[in-house]
């Protein structure tokens, strides 16, 4: 057999990473697959037709586990299935016959007129359930396929959707929840993030994506920006005057990277076009070959930020964008928990549920306790938690006594002001662990035990690796895994992250929490051992001003 002098290319060479800008097409992995075949927002015509009248069983299972995400429908995990059981399933045996929906709140602000759709739509469809994520949207559960369509009507009507709320697509854009009131605020976002929407949400030019595009646009540092794929944050420019800072390529997950500077100045009426250049060049020159790198962050961390923004200019802006100031950040996150004064005189309260959860009928409550006392909206923030709007100064403490009534918290503890919980095993099918129940567990056990205490510890829970809540970015952060129970037999549990948080990217420090490899608990055990961990913070510290992390 005659042997080749020529190296061998290595497949990974020559199939490059799927970047369609440089022709890489071919082969394509099952998810790009599907989004060839047809474009997912096509599905929406196949559920008003079709499934929504034939039901479940008539659904195709490319619509059903692939496409319907587009819509903000994902299937729900089946009752009684176990964590240990997640990754050996397949998934129609793991998933139910019912449906999360996810309505997404871009910017965050809600009528009382939207809120009460949202509640109706939980009472009637969804057994009164609905979760505050930490995105800004409202999720609901049990929805069944064939009212998929009322409920979009109703959504619709009063200008809410869920037209990619999740899927590979620009999903929701966080706005700050008291833009256009703070009295912090220079520049409101608003316009904005209306216009991005308006413009490019549901347009199939951004339809396929590589994978998620998370985005924010807020003057105020009160999101999470550093893990955003795009986030625009208020500065003030020495020459220009106020405008946003752009940054690139941040996001959880199993590889968590922070989001890095571009060190441009982007003017208000210009955060549109800046953002579908950025989405353009993530979707042309994403990488689209292997899943777990289809993220932005992995494109930004092999080109650096020099060339990602020369391409970003040269090949999709056709100008140069003007240098800008770093902003300057709060070294911690911003949440609007309390009473608070607005520019205009008025007042916000902003209140917590436990770990996002609330119900259908709390929500109709919460619009009649606000109506009640002299507002007429409400915002919800990345932190799982609420703001009531526009108070008179005079109706500020009975609007605080009102949700204490209603099981909202405007003085919470600690715990409960810090605490989050992805979805979890209740209701997803990747979950390895329950979470929401748990939180409210462990926030009920701190608060009996400790009381509540003068420092902020972050405590994020998720029921597996793949970090919806934050995990890395917590004082205490919790990724969901089995872990060996005291009888030597495998049970739910958490790998334990400790010293992340929010607010610590300046300076592209990194605010990690770090992963050690001893560092686990079983879930039985997490209240214990949270409360060990805060002893001992709380006993060795040096003062009220020394951080947790
Ligand atoms: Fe589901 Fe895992 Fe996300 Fe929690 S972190 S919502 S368990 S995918």
């Amino acid at each position: 057999m005659a042997v080749s002098s020529t190296p061998a290319r290595s497949p990974r060479r020559a199939r490059g990473e799927g970047q369609w800008a440089l022709g890489h097409r071919e082969p394509l992995n099952a998810n790009e697959r599907a989004k060839k075949d047809d474009n997912p927002l096509n599905v929406r015509a196949r559920i008003e037709n079709i499934y929504a009248h034939g039901g479940f069983a008539s659904i195709d299972p490319a619509d059903l586990r692939g496409r319907f995400r587009w819509w903000g429908l994902y299937t729900q995990r089946k009752a009684g299935i176990d964590g240990g059981r997640t990754a050996v399933l397949e998934p129609h045996e793991l998933e139910d016959e019912y449906f999360m929906l996810r309505v997404r709140v871009d910017g965050g602000q809600l009528s009382l007129e939207q809120l009460r759709v949202i509640a109706d739509i939980s009472q009637e469809f969804g057994r009164d359930s609905a979760d505050i994520t930490d995105r800004q949207n409202i999720q609901l559960h049990w929805i069944r396929v064939e009212d998929v369509p009322e409920i979009w009507r109703r959504l619709e009507a009063v200008g809410l959707q869920t037209t990619e709320a999740c899927g590979d697509c620009p999903r929701v854009v966080l706005g700050s929840p008291v833009a256009g009131v703070s009295a912090d605020e220079v520049l409101d976002a608003t316009p904005a993030v209306d216009a991005i929407v308006e413009r490019f949400v549901g347009d199939r030019e951004f339809s396929n994506l590589p994978r998620k595009f998370k985005s924010s646009v807020s003057w105020l540092a009160d999101m999470p920006y550093e893990i955003n794929d795009i986030s625009f944050i208020g500065v003030d420019h020495p020459d220009y005057g106020p405008g946003f800072d752009l940054w690139v390529g941040g996001g959880l997950s199993t590889n968590p990277m922070l989001a890095k500077r571009l060190g441009v100045w982007v003017p208000l009426d210009e955060v549109p076009d800046v953002w579908v250049g950025v989405v353009s060049v993530f979707r042309d020159y994403g990488y689209r070959r292997l899943r777990h790198r289809a993220r932005l962050k992995f494109l930004v961390a092999d080109w650096g930020v020099e060339k990602f923004r020369e391409v970003l200019e040269k090949e999709y802006l056709g100008r140069s964008l003007v240098d800008g100031p770093a902003p300057a950040l709060p070294d911690k996150p911003i949440d609007h928990i309390g009473v608070h004064r607005q520019r205009d005189g008025r007042y916000y309260v902003g209140a917590a549920p436990v770990v996002g959860r609330v119900s259908g009928s709390q929500l109709n409550q919460l619009a009649d306790v606000a109506r009640a006392h002299g507002s007429g909206r409400v915002s919800l923030t990345p932190y799982q938690k609420l703001l009531v709007l526009d108070v008179p100064e005079e109706r500020t403490e009975a609007l605080v006594t009102a949700l204490r009534g209603i099981g909202l918290e405007a003085r919470p503890s600690t715990w409960r002001r810090s605490t989050m919980a992805c979805t979890g095993i209740e209701y997803c099918k990747l979950a390895i662990v329950e979470t929401k129940a748990r939180g409210q567990e462990l926030v009920a056990r701190l608060e009996e035990r400790l009381g509540d205490i003068d420092a902020d510890i972050t405590i994020n829970i998720n029921g597996c690796p793949n970090a919806c809540a934050r995990t890395q970015t917590a004082d205490i952060g919790l990724k969901g895994q089995l872990v060996m129970g005291p009888d030597g037999r495998q049970v739910e549990g958490f790998q334990v992250h400790l010293g992340g948080g929010l607010g610590m990217a300046q300076g592209q420090e990194g605010g990690f929490g770090r992963k050690l490899r001893g560092l686990k608990t079983t879930a039985d055990e997490l209240p214990v051992y949270v409360e060990r961990l805060a002893r001992r913070y709380l006993d060795g510290r040096t003062g009220p001003d020394e951080a947790f992390a």
